[in-house]
């Protein structure tokens, strides 16, 4: 590492480090290194990573980096990088810059021509994901959704046919409303996974198809707290109606006269042995078409 205020130095890295989402066994032997071996980091909130500092025996200074000083304070720590400073730049928990901090500065220092440097870590989309059960060779990460109806309604509809995996951050007091909407734009029956409080002494990850997620979540106050993820399978276009056999349908129609669609699906899938999403997609197109 080079010491500030040589003549013409060389300049410093700056290195975005992954600190723990929950555990802190998580934090890497090489974020240890980096956050020692650095003469500044970069911190979304002081305060809190002071905790962290102290925990790991880590006596370099902090400095705020946060949502709102990054743009304007950027230059004090691009000025620091310039005279040869190595700085690190951490956020809360987890990876910044993954709805966190520090893109801003990032941006800045590789356009002053400073190296940027990741050290990998905790991130909890990822976490989530590898642990899900859901198909994970392609996603999509969402971050935080508007926090009212109308908005969030919105943005799902802009994803609501989209085949990758779908994940999402979302803040506690609001995972019922959220899973509320989302069945409301996605259906009951996609499958959903909600990974909550990873890698702490409660992480839990339950996998329903959204509207029994739904109900999971309303009927234990518990699984409304903490921090987490929400996983949604992508969709799937359904198959052609024609996989659906005519005897099928006749029983669909048949039932169809008695009782709601959704119930109606469910027992002719349980009659016929054809797959319940697909009466009910035959069914819909059925009434488009009438
Ligand atoms: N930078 C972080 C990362 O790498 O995941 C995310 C920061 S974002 C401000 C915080 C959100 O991440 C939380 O509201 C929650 O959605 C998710 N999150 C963070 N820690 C988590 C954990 N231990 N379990 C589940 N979700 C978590």
């Amino acid at each position: 590492m080079t010491a500030s205020g040589a003549l013409n130095p060389t300049p410093g890295s700056l290195y975005v480090v992954a600190t723990p989402i929950g555990n802190l066994d998580d934090i890497s032997a090489r974020a240890l290194k980096v956050l020692n071996d650095v003469a500044l980091i970069a911190a979304e909130d002081t305060r809190h990573s002071a905790r962290l500092m102290q925990h790991f025996g880590i006596g370099t200074p902090l400095a705020a980096c946060h949502e709102h000083n990054e743009r304007d304070h950027g230059g004090r720590f691009l000025a620091r990088l310039l005279a040869g400073d190595d700085v690190a730049l951490i956020s809360d928990a987890g990876t910044p810059l993954i709805s966190d901090p520090g893109y801003h500065l990032v941006r800045q220092a590789r356009a002053a021509g400073i190296t940027v440097v990741p050290v990998p870590g905790a991130c909890a989309l990822i976490a989530a994901l590898s642990a899900a059960g859901l198909p994970s060779d392609r996603f999509i990460f969402e971050g935080f959704l508007p926090a009212k109806t109308v908005g969030r309604r919105a943005r799902l509809e802009q994803v609501k046919e989209e085949p990758r995996t779908l994940i999402f951050y979302e803040a506690p007091h609001r995972i019922l409303e959220c899973l509320v909407d989302m069945q409301a734009v996605f259906g009951a029956e996609r499958p959903a996974v909600l990974a909550r409080e990873l890698s702490k002494t409660f992480e839990t990850l339950k996998g329903l198809p959204l509207a029994e997620l739904q109900a999971w979540v309303e009927a234990d106050s518990n699984q409304q707290r903490g921090e987490c993820v929400v996983l949604v399978a992508g969709w799937q276009a359904p198959e052609d109606d024609a996989a659906v056999s005519s005897e099928a349908m006749r029983v669909l129609d048949l039932l169809l006269k008695e009782m709601p669609l959704k119930r109606a699906a469910a027992l002719a899938a349980e009659i016929t042995g054809v797959r319940k999403n697909l009466l009910y997609q035959a069914a819909l197109a059925q009434q488009k078409d009438a």
